[in-house]
């Protein structure tokens, strides 16, 4: 007799990017913010420490959804805060797919969303994307990439992940339409794009923007993400997360950081900076390296294969992150760190090619 049920046992749960605590090593594998949270969030967040703790948090994060709404132009009531975005993610299979359904994503995108479709018991819909990583037009899904438009709940990250690829709002606009069960689109990145969706959430009653302090907001720790959208969705979601799903530090560190934007648009400036910087002198030394609207690159590398890359780059105390998928297997993403770490990281490519 087996104690867990079978679909646990087979299930291939997620890898996160790991996690070390090795001095002088230079992190560039899970798109964390190399600069730390504004001055007055880290303020916030330690005056908070103190009898409190032994309370429960709001329930519903009613002031940080508050803020939000402001922030959006919406109503609280278009508003759910999250245990980090990828809580909500989850909560979106059991609020809208029924076990044996299926659960759409396009391919290559965050590797989470297979996961999270296992885990419900949910059928995978898998989309190709183009060789470029655009979304193939609407006539070209609708002949043979396995795309549905009836699938009960479907996911797009954009900007793309692992590609940094931006879509434009009008191509989403037009997918949106196209759909009839509920679209995800899944922001996390927005803040270092060009352009972003958020209009699409209001405009659509089956559309779902979701977004995160973790990778712009430099709050990975605290785990705070929210999404928007029609209020029919949005009180389903709340229906089926935990009572207290947001904890209290989160809930001030992000109230915080609402009141400090100015800080952190310009670190978007800088991120934004030295991304494009190092995607120049990648080129140079023979990189291919895709456009990027986030705070990575996805780059193919001269000479070695990607694997052998990461572990030499590895070997000089340079975390990348190496992707074992059939589309991107010959390609390594790299966070966009501070102007320092991009130079570290372009010395050592120098030595590796020498
Ligand atoms: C990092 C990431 C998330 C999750 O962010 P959290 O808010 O930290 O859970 C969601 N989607 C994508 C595409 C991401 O890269």
């Amino acid at each position: 007799m087996t104690l867990v049920r079978q679909l646990v046992e087979r299930l291939h749960a997620y890898v996160p990017g790991e996690q070390p605590r090795i001095a002088g090593l230079i992190k560039l594998n899970t798109n964390e913010n190399p600069y730390p949270p504004a001055p007055q969030v880290l303020r916030a967040v330690k005056g908070a420490v103190d009898g409190r703790l032994r309370l429960y948090p709001n329930p519903t994060a009613q002031a940080l959804r508050v803020k939000l709404a402001r922030l959006h132009r919406c109503a609280p009531a278009n508003l759910i805060v999250g245990n980090g975005s990828d809580e909500l993610l989850a909560l979106a299979t059991r609020a809208f797919v029924e076990p044996g359904e299926c659960v759409q994503y396009f391919v290559p995108s965050y590797s989470l969303y297979p996961v999270l479709s296992d885990i419900h018991g949910a059928r995978r819909g898998p989309v190709p994307l183009c060789a470029d990583f655009g979304i193939p037009s609407l006539k070209e899904l609708r002949v043979g990439r396995r795309w549905q438009a009836r699938a009960p709940l479907t996911f797009v990250t954009t900007p793309n992940a692992p590609s940094g690829r931006g879509y434009a709002t009008d191509e989403l606009r037009a997918l949106c339409r196209a759909h009839r069960g509920v679209v995800v689109l899944d922001e996390a990145y927005a803040d270092f794009a060009t352009e972003n969706a958020m209009a699409l959430a209001g405009e659509f009653p089956h559309v779902l923007v979701s977004r995160t302090f973790s990778k712009a907001y430099s709050l990975c720790f605290q785990r705070v993400g929210y999404m928007v959208g029609h209020p029919a969705l949005i009180a389903a979601l709340d229906k089926v997360r935990d009572s207290y799903n947001v904890n209290g530090l989160g809930q001030i560190a992000a109230l915080a950081t609402l009141a400090a934007l100015p800080f952190y648009r310009r670190n978007f400036r800088r991120i934004r900076e030295t991304r494009d910087r190092l995607a120049r002198q990648l080129s140079r030394l023979g990189f291919d390296v895709l456009p990027s609207e986030a705070n990575f690159l996805l780059v193919r590398p001269p000479r070695f294969a990607a694997k052998v890359w990461l572990q030499r780059l590895r070997a000089k105390k340079i975390l990348v992150r190496w992707f074992d998928q059939p589309a991107i297997a010959d390609r390594l993403r790299f966070t966009v760190g501070t102007p320092r770490e991009a130079d570290a990281l372009l010395r050592v490519a120098r030595d590796i090619l020498r």
